[in-house]
């Protein structure tokens, strides 16, 4: 058997359709859409379906706006020093609530926006992995708070935290309240009207798409300083000649990802349980959360007696990707705050490894899968004994 994909939440296979759809804007229509030029001109109602597609695939309206960017990073770094810049320099609201759980591109921005001034709560996950509205309504000051940024699932642990309750309760107090939506997109239904996030941020290659696009929703009435200046594209919102094939093959992916949920949600999750109940079979195993409260596609799983690392090597080795956790914090030895939180203790917490499983995972995928981590198991902790 070929490689057996299984590390979807770090980034996923290019739907052949979406492929298809892009192809003709690399070599035929590739004018810039700024042009007055017919091979400028023809690109428009391509584009303009696709804006149509992204509207729809989270219930955006008409009068709201979502920027066509490269990345969720960029999105996230938007709103983030968007606010910073036309909040927080100048007032009294310097605070940015967030969480210990958000992805490196969040909280790496949160850190930086601390060295100039602002002041950043991170809230702790509770026993469950998720953060309370309780807890967000012990810190949120609506005199002091400039913004709530909060993830809708986590990338690490699959983890769908309360984001309606949370949104409204920001809403409530009359705060601007953003979530990085990365990880719920074509994993859950995603819907701005039910949700009344004021920014939500998204990444193609999360669902199906390419890499290198992503998108910024932005509620009606709402203006925030661009993080990139220059040309008036994006109306002024986003310099830079916009990534037309991208755009295309986003907007086709999440018309796409809107179709097959149901298929996610039934599908995907009946391999991932199957996945999950073989692991838990192995004695002396733990699943991270949950699996009501996870996405349909994710298991973090801890293994006494096994490494990590070694356990993503030798997976490999036997043509399985898997992952540690967040590929972007691979490097970082620190305990995972939802392993701190649920009070796991600490060789535990080193040896989270994540699968992730997308539409494109097969039945056939997972029994091979099933039975090389059964081997893989076995193997490691005889040589971790041997070792002791
Ligand atoms: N947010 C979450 C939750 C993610 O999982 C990721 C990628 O892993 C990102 C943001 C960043 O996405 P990108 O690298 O496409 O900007």
């Amino acid at each position: 058997m070929e490689g057996i994909y299984l590390d979807n939440n770090a980034t996923t296979l290019v739907d052949h359709l979406v492929k298809e759809a892009m192809d003709p804007f690399f070599t035929q229509m590739y004018g810039n859409p700024n042009s007055l030029h017919t091979f400028g001109t023809e690109v428009h109602p391509f584009m303009r379906l696709a804006m149509d597609r992204l509207y729809q695939g989270i219930n955006a309206g008409d009068e709201d706006d979502i920027i066509v960017n490269s990345c969720a990073t960029e999105g996230n770094n938007t709103v983030l020093k968007g606010i910073y810049f036309d909040v927080i320099r100048n007032s009294n609201k310097r605070q940015i609530i967030t969480t210990q759980v958000e992805h490196p591109c969040v909280m790496n921005t949160c850190k930086f926006l601390e060295t100039l001034g602002a002041e950043v709560i991170y809230l702790p996950v509770n026993r469950d992995g998720i953060v309370d509205v309780e807890i967000l309504k012990s810190h949120l000051d609506p005199d002091k708070t400039a913004l709530v940024s909060i993830m809708w699932a986590n990338n690490e642990t699959g983890l769908i935290l309360p984001i309606k309750e949370l949104a409204e309760f920001t809403k409530e107090k009359g705060v601007l309240f953003h979530t990085d939506a990365v990880q719920a997109i074509g994993k859950l239904k995603v819907d701005v009207k039910d949700v009344p996030a004021d920014f939500l941020a998204f990444s193609a290659h999360k669902f199906h798409g390419p890499k290198g696009v992503g998108g910024l929703y932005i509620r009606k009435g709402l203006k925030i300083t661009p993080l990139l200046h220059g040309g008036e594209q994006m109306s002024g919102k986003r310099a830079g000649t916009v990534n037309v094939a991208g755009l295309i093959g986003m907007g086709l992916a999440m018309e796409l990802a809107s179709q097959n949920l149901e298929y996610e949600t039934k599908e995907v999750r009946r391999l991932r349980d199957k996945l999950e109940d073989a692991i838990l079979a192995i004695p002396e195993t733990e699943v991270i959360g949950k699996r009501e409260i996870r996405t349909p596609n994710t298991i973090l799983v801890s293994i006494r007696g096994v490494e990590g690392e070694a356990m993503i090597w030798d997976l490999n080795k036997n043509g399985i990707a898997a992952s540690t956790g967040s590929a972007c914090a691979s490097e970082s030895l620190e305990a995972n705050p939802t392993f701190v939180a649920m009070d796991m203790n600490k060789e535990l917490a080193h040896t989270g490894i994540r699968f992730s499983l997308s539409r494109f995972t097969t039945e056939e995928e997972i029994d091979y899968a099933i039975k090389a981590l059964k081997d893989s198991v076995e193997r490691l902790r005889v040589i971790s004994s041997t070792y002791i």
